[in-house]
């Protein structure tokens, strides 16, 4: 553990809500505090949003899709907006990273050089797409001329969690904005602070009002007004499968909106005998522990192959001994703490139930300080499929190792999971590389690499990992209608 006394700190933005390009107090005058997880103190208060601060943001939201600047607006100069909002971000990126790493606790390390740069990377890719998406024209039978069109889906209700705050709001902002929609966002209760800086951004580009609205607030309340919302066209959320299940929901019983899902996830992460070991080692640790675990593709449910496994046991031990745990503001930390209190009681709780199934704890298990919500890097071996963690998303730095013998058997243990988000598949055999790759039931499948993240390669899952994909070109079809228009020649 590496603490500095006192801690670094960031600089605050704004803390109100950004509706129609004001910065406003909630209806209710109601604020809540976010927590600085390092300390567990209390960083600021922002206001807090619930569902008539949604049916403000709609208003200002659907007025702006209709009327004003931005329908007009041609669709080179919205990519121009876009490209101008990436140069902000670049030109104001150490205290972006900094207000990240004090609001979520991920090292600065990562803050500046993962998720800044994928973020201002997403806006640019979409900023590129504005003006180059376009219908067809369909040679129907008959004396007609058809073409469609690609129009925005109208007002996007966006949801998103704690774990990647800039990174999730680039994601759903960039390609939303790109195809002319407008959008009301909900950041995530424990992270609120860097997309409101990120909202002065959007204005200092020149987004016209009402086409970015920013909200904090709570999930049961601001969230679930979105999700219910009758004028809201789609919404697109990134968290739990749970609270997906409930989004569906709220849509059958609202308006049928589009709805596009990226859920939770309990990767299957494959090593072969004949990998690289130390790289295989390395990467899968990588898969695992970063984000502090926190990521909805973690390498979660690590299958290692019976010949290389008290091998890779041991150096993921010994790996996961040497990871640097404390102060995410100081430079050679490589996990800080968990997001908040409820995350950190979650995570020692499957800790505690690996133990009651009978896994072997090879290292880590506790907490460590005593103060903030940092958890030891944990490893824990002899893991079987139906034991809980090797089931259920843990969400945090637990690293399950299973064994395997057989191919086929393997195949099958590791697409028996409700989830299908990613996968990993570590060898040297091209042949056995592209032939798992291929019947494992995921949406992404990493060999030899692991989180390889880029805002043109589709991001999304398979199963009760989501619905649609984020990122690439099929990114856009989430908020594009398509048009078919007919005429009598
Ligand atoms: P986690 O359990 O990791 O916090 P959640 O799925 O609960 O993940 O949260 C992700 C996002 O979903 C957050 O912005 C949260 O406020 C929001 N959320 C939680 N519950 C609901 C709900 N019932 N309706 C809509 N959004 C919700």
């Amino acid at each position: 553990m590496v603490i500095s006394q006192p801690q670094q700190k960031a600089k605050i933005g704004p803390t109100k809500l950004l509706i129609n390009n004001e910065w406003v107090e909630s209806s209710s005058g109601k604020r809540f505090e976010t927590i600085n997880p390092a300390t567990g103190e209390v960083i600021c208060d922002v206001a807090q949003a619930d569902a008539l601060d949604v049916d403000k943001a709609v208003i200002a939201a659907r007025t702006a899709f209709t009327s004003g600047d931005w329908p007009q607006m041609s669709a080179t100069k919205r990519g121009e907006l876009l490209y101008k909002l990436a140069d902000l971000i670049e030109k104001n990126i150490e205290e972006l990273a900094r207000l990240e790493t004090l609001d979520n606790g991920k090292p600065l390390k990562d803050s500046l050089n993962a998720d800044l740069p994928l973020t201002i990377a997403c806006y640019r890719y979409y900023a590129g797409w504005a003006d180059k998406v376009q219908g067809k024209t369909i040679p129907i039978n008959g004396p007609y001329f058809c073409y469609t069109r690609h129009e925005p889906v109208g007002v996007v209700g966006q949801i998103i969690p704690w774990n990647f705050p800039l990174l999730m709001q680039a994601w759903k902002l960039a390609p939303a904005l790109a195809m002319g929609n407008t959008l009301v966002l909900k950041t995530a209760e424990q992270t609120p602070l860097s997309a409101f800086r990120l909202g002065e951004l959007v204005m200092e580009a020149g987004f016209p009002p009402g086409v970015v609205n920013i909200l904090s607030g709570y999930g049961p309340t601001a969230g679930a007004a979105i999700s219910y919302h009758n004028d809201i066209d789609k919404v697109a959320f990134t968290g739990s499968t749970e609270v997906g299940h409930l989004i569906m929901e709220a849509s059958a019983k609202s308006n049928l909106k589009r709805v596009t899902l990226e859920l939770g996830g309990k990767s299957p992460n494959i090593v072969f005998a004949d990998a690289d070991m130390d790289a295989a080692v390395e990467g899968s640790h990588f898969a695992l522990f970063f984000n502090q675990g926190q990521c909805c593709c973690a390498g979660s449910r690590l299958f290692v192959e019976e010949k290389c496994y008290d091998e890779f046991v041991a150096k993921s031990v010994e790996r996961a001994k040497r990871r640097m745990v404390g102060d995410p503001f100081i430079e050679r930390v490589e996990q800080g703490p968990q997001v908040d209190q409820e995350q950190f009681n979650k995570v020692m709780s499957y800790i505690e139930s690996g133990q009651q199934d009978g896994a072997q704890m090879l290292c880590g298990g506790s907490r460590v300080g005593d103060r903030g919500y940092f958890i030891a890097p944990t490893v824990f071996a002899d893991v079987q499929d139906h034991m809980k963690i090797a089931q259920e998303e843990i969400f945090g730095p637990v690293m399950s190792i299973i064994k395997f013998k057989d191919i086929d058997e393997l195949v099958k243990r590791a697409n028996n999971s409700i989830y299908g988000l990613a996968a990993g598949v570590w060898t040297q055999d091209v042949n056995k590389a592209h032939t798992i790759a291929h019947r494992l039931r995921a949406g992404t499948v990493w060999v030899n690499c692991y989180d390889v993240f880029d805002a043109a390669a589709p991001f999304g899952g398979f199963k009760q990992s989501g619905i649609g994909r984020e990122l690439g070109e099929y990114g856009l079809q989430q908020y594009t209608e398509i048009k078919t228009v007919t005429i009598k020649m």
